[in-house]
């Protein structure tokens, strides 16, 4: 039985939130406050954790730090502000997803679902003896998630990390704005395709500006393609 830690201040959400997934069959575990709640997240295992933004004590933010650091226990974030700056720093910080308030519970449940689901699948399948993915110098080590460049490795985020896989795994293929938030983020952001856009410069930063090559191209109109190095 999968369990659940919610750490939301406000009691009527967080009673609500509890009836809610202990309904659909979960085993939930509450914290009213940043603190108590990173104690739980770090002092016992969950298979996801509702972590609202605003919180006394402790913000949001600042725990969702704290527990990525040591665990990779999936996270969506409660969000109160529809900023997308919001967005970008809990994602960056490791957010697997976030919802804003006030949500619909059955689009959370359902990005509860697809994140279980997620995890399912990467947790038997070692990537041993999987092809791996490169293009000319750039090479991931998907056993190690690890990404290099001429045998240097590059520190990415877990997101910028899961789009350069999504992109290099299709390379030569020219993938829409749309396909990489269905890929990457794991649902459709409701047309925040920015998100996109706002990560393509990170990695291109990282890796395009640093060793000076061409390697992410954009498609005007359309999207982005990684091309081989040779064909380039
Ligand atoms: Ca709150």
């Amino acid at each position: 039985m999968n369990r659940i830690l919610i750490i939301e201040d406000e009691e009527g959400i967080s009673r609500f939130l509890q009836l809610e997934l202990e309904y659909e069959g979960y085993k939930t575990e509450k914290a009213y406050d940043g603190r108590e709640g990173l104690r739980l997240a770090l002092d016992e295992d969950f298979d996801l954790i509702l972590l609202d933004v605003m919180l006394p004590g402790l913000n949001g933010m600042e725990v969702l730090r704290r527990v990525k650091k040591f665990k990779d226990t999936p996270v969506i974030m409660l969000t109160a502000k529809d900023s997308t700056t919001d967005k970008v720093m809990g994602l960056d910080i490791g957010a697997n997803d976030y919802v804003t308030k006030p949500f619909e519970i059955e689009e959370l449940l359902a990005r509860i679902r697809a994140i279980l689901r997620n995890n399912l699948k990467e947790d038997p399948s070692p990537s041993i003896g999987r092809k791996p993915v490169s293009s000319g110098k750039l090479l991931i080590n998907a056993q190690k998630h690890e990404v290099s460049y001429n045998e240097e490795v590059i520190p990415l985020t877990k997101t910028e990390y899961d789009l350069l896989f999504y992109l290099l795994s299709n390379k030569n293929i020219t993938l829409s704005r749309e396909q990489i938030l269905e890929n990457v983020w794991g649902f459709d952001y409701m047309g925040d395709t920015n998100l996109v856009d706002v990560y393509i410069r990170y990695l291109r930063s990282k890796i395009d500006d640093k060793y000076n090559i061409k390697f992410i191209h954009t498609i005007r109109g359309v999207g982005y393609i990684i091309k081989d190095e040779e064909e380039q």
